[in-house]
């Protein structure tokens, strides 16, 4: 296992200059944008990884449209479950996954949204077929979808994975996502997909006390994340890949936090 940060594609060379500095040798880059997602960018990442020895474990590829982080509005907003910015959104993955195949990135990620929870409903059919289109699309260019947790159940992913059944789709694991979502301890999480998981976020958070609102994102081991119990249960279901540290603020507190986290984690690896 290595150690990681997610870190923007907007300032990847300085990102990449400043993980060297605390002592990183992978991460994911992240954007939501992917009007950036060009040639030009990708020499420039390839050279700046190269200079400072950060491997690009994953491109984690947003995409345009509204997003609300939340019970009431996110169903609605996020991803590809809502039909109106469904193939828009599969346009802009598709080109994620070839600005990937540009770096040698063979993990695409992406939140899909609020999963049905009901395999027999319409919606999830469909979600289904749209699904199934753009990972055939990301298999030919030989990569693998990852499927970011924490909008659904972990049964209810281990069936959308089931039922696509392309055979190149897999978890990328925020444990603390199914604790803020409210969907499950991400340690026991891993009885259910642990075989899918491709990738790892370090966060930690609490449950929703509000019912509209997602629970709080905290620093690394403040949370209700058991990191020594979900990293032990990492190992025993053979997952060797990268922990991406992600904490979803800015500025200094950001820094501190997660060179906090990367202490933590070490004496946990
Ligand atoms: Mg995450």
């Amino acid at each position: 296992m290595e150690l990681g940060v997610i870190v923007s594609l907007g300032n990847a060379e300085d990102n990449f200059k400043k993980l060297k500095e605390y002592g990183f040798t992978t991460c994911q880059l992240n954007s939501f944008d992917v009007s950036i997602m060009t040639e030009e960018t990708a020499k420039k990442v390839l050279a700046a990884s190269k200079e400072y020895g950060i491997r690009v474990s994953a491109l984690w590829c947003g995409w345009s449209g509204p997003c609300v982080w939340d019970f009431y509005s996110g169903p609605h907003t996020l991803g590809l479950v809502p039909p109106v910015y469904r193939e828009m959104r599969v346009r802009e993955l598709k080109k994620g996954s070839d600005f990937a195949k540009m770096l040698g990135v063979e993990d695409i990620v992406t939140h899909v949204g609020f999963l049905p929870e009901v395999p027999t409903s319409t919606e999830y059919h469909t979600l289904i077929v749209a699904l199934r289109e753009l990972a055939e699309y990301i298999k030919g260019n030989g990569q693998y979808f990852l499927f970011e947790t924490g909008q659904e159940t972990p049964v209810t992913l281990k069936r959308v994975i089931e039922d696509v059944g392309t055979g190149n789709l897999g978890i990328n694991l925020d444990p603390a996502n199914l604790i803020l979502y409210g969907k499950a301890n991400p340690v026991d999480a891993l009885d259910v997909f642990g075989e899918y998981v491709r990738g790892v976020h370090a966060k930690d958070g609490f449950y929703p006390t509000d019912s509209h609102k997602l629970g709080r994102q905290v620093p690394l081991g403040e949370g209700k994340v058991n990191f020594p119990l979900f990293m032990k249960r990492l190992k025993e279901v053979g997952y060797t890949g990268p922990i991406t540290i992600e904490r979803e603020i800015r500025g200094e507190q950001q820094v501190k936090d997660i060179l906090a986290a990367k202490e933590l984690l070490e004496k946990l690896m």
